[in-house]
């Protein structure tokens, strides 16, 4: 049995992935109003989040991208968890912002990626409801989305149909794992490795439990649901302070702020304030914008940047898998991937080992 703590999209994916695999899986969590997932977006854009000085990370988006696409043949399963065949837009609203856009093309063109940049007519050709005074754009073909709560609720489906657990706990702070048992709150489950990915939380609990501590952060994000009359964008489109993709049903998700606000969980009024500015200032005609929901969510950031995905020192039936930062929905297949060859004790590819806690001597 491989116990996995929490079950946010990572540990989903995760899970499900075992499974296919054929271990036998249990996924402990305890409930937390901010999970990143609920608030997630759902870009799967690593051209546009691609930056000086991540070669790495770069490279595993492009993976785990390479993953999502290969899911976009199976139609009736992308149509479920609303994985799109769109591609983003980087909008430029005025001279600065172009000046931004045509040095992110090069930047991505150095890297070996096609990018398109349009000029006003072109942009607004393909989507007419944009302001009429932007400047024009970066079209970067194929960053597309999915839709995190539908991705969610059909991998707890597919956990419970391949014969996996999903179970709710109460305080669970601490646990000691030895000799093949998981033992936690006075109750005891057989273990013969866990995963740790509870997100922003993960590094409490491994502190409280296995004296282990990495240096990250939450770093708190809020974004908003609208729903519309009519199909508004058919594509992503990225701002310089928000970004905006389509759902189905006529719905539009805006996001996100980002703050250092520690593990708090509520949306409070400046963040409110701060996309709704941005969201006015990006677009024409906001009220046709019906309000649906706002949501908060702690994503999780390891100091350098880059996820913990690999065993500990300590103890190697203990791998972490946290620190997805603002990628986790992009990372989460080739995470999962990465995670099932440690659980399987195979040979994990060398540029994989880099994101192993090892680069902390942990
Ligand atoms: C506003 C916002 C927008 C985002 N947009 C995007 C995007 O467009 N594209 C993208 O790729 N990524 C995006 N992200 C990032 C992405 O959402 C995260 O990287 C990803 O969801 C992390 O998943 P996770 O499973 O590691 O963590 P979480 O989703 O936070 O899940 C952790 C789980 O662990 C549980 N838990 C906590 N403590 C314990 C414990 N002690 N024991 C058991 N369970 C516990 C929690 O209840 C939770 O269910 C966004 C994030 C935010 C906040």
């Amino acid at each position: 049995m491989i116990v996995i703590i929490g079950s946010g999209i990572i540990g989903l994916f995760i899970a499900n992935e075992l499974l296919e695999s054929g271990k036998k899986v249990t996924i402990l969590n305890l409930k937390k109003k901010a999970s990143a997932t609920s608030a997630s977006v759902g870009m799967l854009a690593p051209l546009i989040e691609s930056k000086p000085y991540e070669k790495e990370l770069f490279d595993l988006m492009l993976d785990s991208k390479a993953l999502w696409d290969k899911k976009k043949q199976y139609k009736s399963e992308s149509k479920i968890i609303g994985l799109k065949n769109n591609s983003s837009m980087l909008v430029a609203q005025n001279l600065d912002d172009l000046e931004e856009i045509q040095f992110k093309k090069k930047f991505i063109d150095n890297l070996g990626y096609k990018t398109e940049l349009l000029n006003k007519n072109e942009t607004l050709k393909i989507e007419p409801n944009l302001n009429s005074n932007i400047e024009g754009s970066l079209y970067c073909k194929n960053n597309n989305q999915v839709e995190p709560h539908l991705l969610e609720s059909y991998l707890r489906k597919s956990i419970f149909k391949k014969g996996g657990e999903i179970k709710t706990v109460e305080n669970f702070e601490k646990f000691i794992f030895k000799k093949n048992k998981l033992i936690f709150n006075e109750s005891e489950i057989k273990a013969e490795k866990i995963v740790v990915c509870c997100g922003a939380w993960s590094n409490l609990l491994l502190k409280n439990s296995m004296n282990v501590s990495f240096e990250m952060r939450p770093l708190k994000g809020v974004s908003m649901i609208f729903q519309t009359n009519t199909k508004m964008f058919e594509n992503n489109l990225w701002f310089k302070n928000i970004y905006i993709a389509p759902r189905q049903n006529n719905q539009i998700a805006v996001g996100a702020t980002e703050d250092e606000k520690g593990f708090d969980e509520d949306v409070t009024l400046d963040e409110i304030l701060y996309l709704s500015k941005y969201l006015w200032e990006s677009l024409p005609e906001i009220e046709k914008f019906k309000f649906k929901k706002i949501s908060a969510g702690l994503r999780s950031a390891i100091v350098d940047g880059n996820p913990i995905i690999g065993n500990l020192n300590i103890d190697k039936d203990v791998i972490c898998s946290f620190g997805h930062y603002r990628h986790g929905i992009l990372l989460a297949p080739i995470t999962a991937s990465i995670v099932t060859d440690y659980v399987l004790e195979k040979k994990i590819p060398n540029k994989y080992c880099f994101f192993s806690p090892k680069r902390f001597n942990l």
